[in-house]
């Protein structure tokens, strides 16, 4: 096993123990509206559902998602499944992450 599979299971574990405990409304979402391509990946394995089509164009043209200001676990999936480089950004509330 290389240091990559490593690493990934490790995330996969972390992603895991997030989803099972009840950790509703421990994360803040941030999405940068012009980077995001609209794909809704993030949407669609978002398990609070918390992520949804914005209705507003981008920049680039794409209707960016939007974050529903609460509820977000702090998971980490949207932004692990994003192909666009800081379009999502997660942050696990301080001393919530242990
Ligand atoms: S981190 Fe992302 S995928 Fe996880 S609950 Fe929050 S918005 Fe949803
Ligand atoms: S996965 Fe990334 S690029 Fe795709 S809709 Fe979500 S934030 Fe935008």
């Amino acid at each position: 096993m290389n240091w990559y599979c490593l690493i990934y299971i490790l995330k996969f574990k972390v992603c895991v123990r997030r989803f099972i405990v009840d950790v509703s409304d421990r994360g803040d979402v941030v999405i940068a509206f012009h980077l995001c391509k609209g794909c809704e990946l993030c949407v669609a394995s978002c398990p609070a559902n918390v992520l949804a089509r914005g209705a507003a164009l981008n920049r680039q043209g794409y209707y960016a998602v939007t974050y529903a200001g609460a509820g977000c676990r702090g998971c980490g999936i949207c932004f692990y499944v994003c192909p666009e480089p800081g379009a999502i950004t997660v942050r696990v509330r301080k001393g919530d992450d242990d």
